[in-house]
């Protein structure tokens, strides 16, 4: 049997030929591209010149082609467009892959050059790109363990097999509590909601099996439950069911999970000889250091505080009008907030939808990148995996840039939410390779001969993810492992919301939010609002948020703590939380901290993302134009085009010529003095 997924693609562009490629392909190309990429590897490590730069590092950044394609194809399929088949299939690669990796960082021969050419790399005479690559490879090697040997390799092995047990068991535990909980409505409760929100007690009422409606812990229906209910009692009773997930006692218990974890982490940091799992982690973040976030976090907390504090007063006022005595509470918040948003922002879902048309939104994001960066756009009709996948070339100056795919539509097939990944991402060492992007989103496809439709909402989630694909497409690096978004977790948002700032340019809106009947431009009154929605109760939000970030970052600072319940109540207290807001994710429920590695003592990153994108945009707020060429160019010269091979503060200075400050961001969030 030929297999097309190991095949050389003659496609236009080389991109994957869907068409030819069957599930039963998936698993024996896997197999034979693992062996391969193994192969290429030991070749490499028990070479017996010895080892220069090309003949190491960047021999593995060419190793893994078939590998590459393999999971290419598989993955966009296993989120775009699953099937049952797909998901047993990914069942059984995950394992596969995460001991291909590990066996790869343990490969004491190929650490061993690595380790030698480190050594000596003042006299290798690299490009700074190259030396950054060496730089990242080595540091990648060491921070999973490959410097430790003996006892000390064995401790390693231990605790990080201990803490992906941990973080398993956390989550089920989490899913555990959430699904054991249901409050039965009755009629005259269910009648006072929304219909949304009547329908999702309903469905949940059936798939529970209830017997009628009921409220249960998925954020989806517990939020508008506490949101939308006038009955403070029911209020009260839900939000308690929702703050107590994972510290019910018993087998699901959180809390002895949290401790553990904590003191592992710190013996992983300990063995790899930083003082603190935060030190640890932030090595690899823009923000270097613990002391960098705290700073950052405190300059946005206390403005936000008192933003909630001033709504705080007028949410109290509000429940003392209705007769109820007493301070405003947890659950109370927001019922009134949502009391207040409609006196103040009323915005009509069904006015506003007709000016955000999906084909109009996607020509305003291209113009915006056509006027910034002189990209053009040029349609294709090439077969892909789903037909409701649009494809374009991008072009400048009449050359070839990337190719870029929209799979914009909701279907049961595919995963929630939005993203932006790389079929294939940009690299000219050692092969040149033009990228192919592909942005997915859950936008509700129209019936058939009506234009699709977009909230506000929508819009901006479709000026995200083309950030980031513009991030992968301006790429114009060396070597792919640095290329596009691979950059630290805390910048890799930059690209993406600083873009979601052109959607609201007034001279974007009036061209292109134009009405799908009449064809007029968003009436001046309505754009105000909509834009005033967007800053409504930040008071609130932040607060919920950097709470949860600041609670995190001193999980990991110091020594562990043993009673993290007891360390949460401890860093609330010094900083003041306000008495009727909790935390947006508390201890026992923090899946982000103790689901696994991923936001440990990086929660703060979505601040710090957002405080750059506010500042960066302001860069041509000063001079004076939302497209000044001068500005623009800075930007892609700096930012979007150098991917990871520069430190990212670098790029950022590089950029901006000075580091980002939070002014802007409050002054977004409504929360400046
Ligand atoms: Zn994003």
């Amino acid at each position: 049997m030929t297999n097309p997924l190991l095949q050389a693609w003659t496609t236009p562009f080389q991109i994957a030929p869907f068409a030819e490629i069957e599930d039963e392909h998936f698993a024996p190309a896997l197999d034979e591209a693992l062996s391969a990429h193994m192969a290429e590897i030991d070749a490499i490590a028990d070479s017996l010149d010895a080892p220069t730069f090309e003949n190491t590092i960047e021999a593995m950044e060419g190793a893994g082609e078939a590998l590459d394609k393999v999971l290419s194809v598989f993955y966009s399929l296993a989120g775009a467009d699953s099937t049952p088949k797909r998901q047993e299939l990914q069942r059984d690669f995950s394992p596969k892959l995460s001991a291909h990796s590990s066996a790869i960082s343990a490969n004491e021969a190929l650490f061993k050059r690595i380790e030698t050419l480190w050594n000596v790399r003042d006299t290798l005479d690299l490009s700074p790109e190259q030396a950054r690559v060496l730089m990242l490879t080595h540091r990648g090697f060491v921070r999973s363990g490959a410097a430790l040997a003996g006892e000390q390799a064995d401790l390693m092995k231990e605790v990080k097999s201990r803490l992906a047990t941990l973080g398993t068991q956390f989550v089920q535990n989490l899913l555990k509590d959430e699904s054991d909980w249901v409050m039965p409505l009755s009629d005259e409760a269910l009648a006072e909601l929304p219909d949304f929100v009547q329908d999702a007690a309903r469905a949940a009422g059936d798939e529970k099996d209830t017997g009628g409606p009921v409220v249960t812990l998925s954020r989806s229906i517990i939020v508008p439950f506490l949101q939308f209910s006038p009955r403070r009692d029911l209020r009260k009773n839900a939000y308690a069911a929702w703050a107590a997930r994972g510290a019910n006692g018993g087998d699901t218990d959180n809390r002895g999970i949290a401790g553990e974890t904590l003191k592992l982490r710190e013996t992983r940091a300990h063995l790899l000889g930083y003082p603190d799992f935060a030190h640890y982690k932030l090595e690899t973040e823009m923000a270097g250091k613990p002391v960098a976030v705290r700073d950052l976090l405190m300059q946005v907390w206390e403005p936000a505080k008192a933003q909630a504090g001033k709504d705080a007063d007028i949410l109290e006022k509000m429940l003392h009008a209705d007769g109820i005595d007493g301070p405003l509470k947890p659950w109370d918040w927001r019922y009134y907030s949502e009391q207040r948003r409609k006196v103040e922002h009323d915005l009509d879902e069904a006015v506003l939808k007709p000016y955000f048309q999906l084909d109009r939104m996607i020509d305003a994001s291209f113009s915006c990148a056509t006027r910034l960066f002189g990209l053009e756009f040029k349609p294709l009709d090439l077969p892909l995996y789903h037909e409701d996948c649009r494809v374009w070339e991008v072009l400048r100056d009449g050359e070839h840039v990337a190719v870029f795919i929209g799979d914009y539509f909701a279907r049961g097939s595919k995963r929630s939410g939005a993203w932006c990944s790389a079929m294939r991402g940009q690299a000219r060492k050692p092969k040149v390779q033009a990228p192919i992007v592909i942005n997915v989103c859950n936008f509700a496809k129209p019936s058939a001969s009506k234009p699709a439709l977009l909230s506000y909402d929508d819009a901006r989630t479709l000026f995200h993810e083309f950030g980031h694909a513009l991030h992968q497409m301006l790429s114009d690096v060396e070597y792919e492992s640095v290329s596009g978004t691979s950059v630290a977790r805390d910048f890799v948002e930059l690209p993406s919301q600083l873009y979601e700032h052109w959607l609201d340019v007034p001279e974007v809106l009036a061209e292109f939010a134009t009405h799908a009947e009449t064809g007029e431009a968003m009436p001046q009154d309505l754009l105000d609002k909509v834009l005033g929605a967007a800053t409504y109760d930040m008071g609130f939000s932040t607060v919920e948020y950097v709470a949860s970030a600041l609670v995190d970052l001193a999980f990991h600072e110091g020594d562990a703590t043993a009673d993290p319940m007891q360390k949460q109540a401890e860093v609330l207290a010094e900083i003041g939380m306000p008495h009727a807001i909790g935390m947006r994710h508390a201890t026992p429920q923090f899946a982000h901290v103790f689901a696994g590695d991923g936001y440990s003592s990086g929660y703060y990153s979505y601040m710090w993302s957002e405080v750059m994108d506010a500042d960066a945009f302001e860069a041509f707020e000063e001079a004076g134009d939302p497209f000044d060429p001068e500005t623009a160019k800075r930007l892609a010269d700096t930012v979007l085009s150098s991917g990871g091979s520069k430190d990212a503060g670098a790029l950022y200075l590089a950029f901006r010529g000075r580091m980002p400050g939070v002014d802007a961001l409050l002054k977004g969030r409504g929360l400046a003095a």
